[in-house]
């Protein structure tokens, strides 16, 4: 999408805001979030989980002796959809609807892994922007849908990628108890939790759902939608919810 001429999410409609206006956005909200919280998603919102992707189609390549797909890049990885994936690296579709029960096999055991969490990289400007939130000193608080199972992985994640590190100084991560828990209903339920004890200056998070939800239980908190991608739900943002491409600032 161009920043100069934005064209809207097919699936839900978001246009981002310019880069002018993000910049002043999150600028605002670095002066203003001192003693406040700062909520966090973090697949698609502060990590870009593309390269996990990558690294994980390609020792399916590997395994099953697929040599279109060994040429895995990030770029294959424009949506969630495997399938897409797939075509896109040269697979005929009838071939790739054939490949997909096996990959997503493969897949879901190593993807929702602490292991694999390594392959992620920041999207841009998060590292920096969550330092100054830091520093700023709000409270940051990252609040994902991985279960917990990953919190070793994750943290050690986000410490090489140079985010601040969780479990330090006003600084926590908040994972889901049970994979096999519903991230809509997880996260609803915690943030009805964390609305009851204090002030939040501002909430991000890519999945429209998700945001929608930051909305709707606090209705005074600045609600952040990252466009990077989603879920592929048709779920339209709720008025007030703004969108950005990334935290460049
Ligand atoms: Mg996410």
């Amino acid at each position: 999408m161009s920043v100069n001429n934005p064209t809207p999410d097919p699936i839900t409609g978001t246009i981002a805001l310019s880069r002018d206006v993000a910049s002043v956005l999150l600028r605002n909200i670095i002066s203003d979030c001192k003693g406040q919280r700062v909520l966090f998603d973090l697949d698609s919102t502060l990590l870009n989980n593309r390269p996990r992707s990558v690294a994980i189609m390609r020792e399916f390549a590997e395994s099953t002796n697929q040599p279109l797909l060994s040429q895995a890049a990030p770029k294959h990885f424009p949506t969630w959809s495997a399938r897409d994936s797939m075509v896109l690296m040269g697979i005929p579709e009838v071939e790739a609807d054939g490949l997909l029960d096996e990959y997503l096999e493969f897949w879901a055991p190593r993807f929702f892994s602490s292991e694999y969490c390594v392959h992620d990289v920041d999207i841009v400007g998060a590292v920096k922007f969550v330092n100054a939130v830091d520093e700023s000193e709000g409270e940051v608080i990252y609040l994902t849908g991985r279960d917990e199972t990953m919190r070793a992985g994750t943290t050690s994640s986000l410490l090489s990628l140079g985010f601040p590190p969780p479990g330090t100084n006003n600084t926590s991560l908040v994972m889901k108890p049970n994979a096999n828990d519903s991230d809509d209903t997880y996260k609803r339920d915690k943030l009805e939790s964390l609305s009851a004890s204090g002030n939040i200056a501002a909430a991000f998070d890519n999945e429209p759902a998700h945001i929608n939800s930051y909305r709707s239980v606090f209705p005074n908190t600045l609600c952040v939608h990252l466009d990077t991608d989603h879920s592929m739900r048709e779920v339209r943002l709720l008025d007030g919810i703004v969108s950005i491409k990334d935290f460049d600032h």
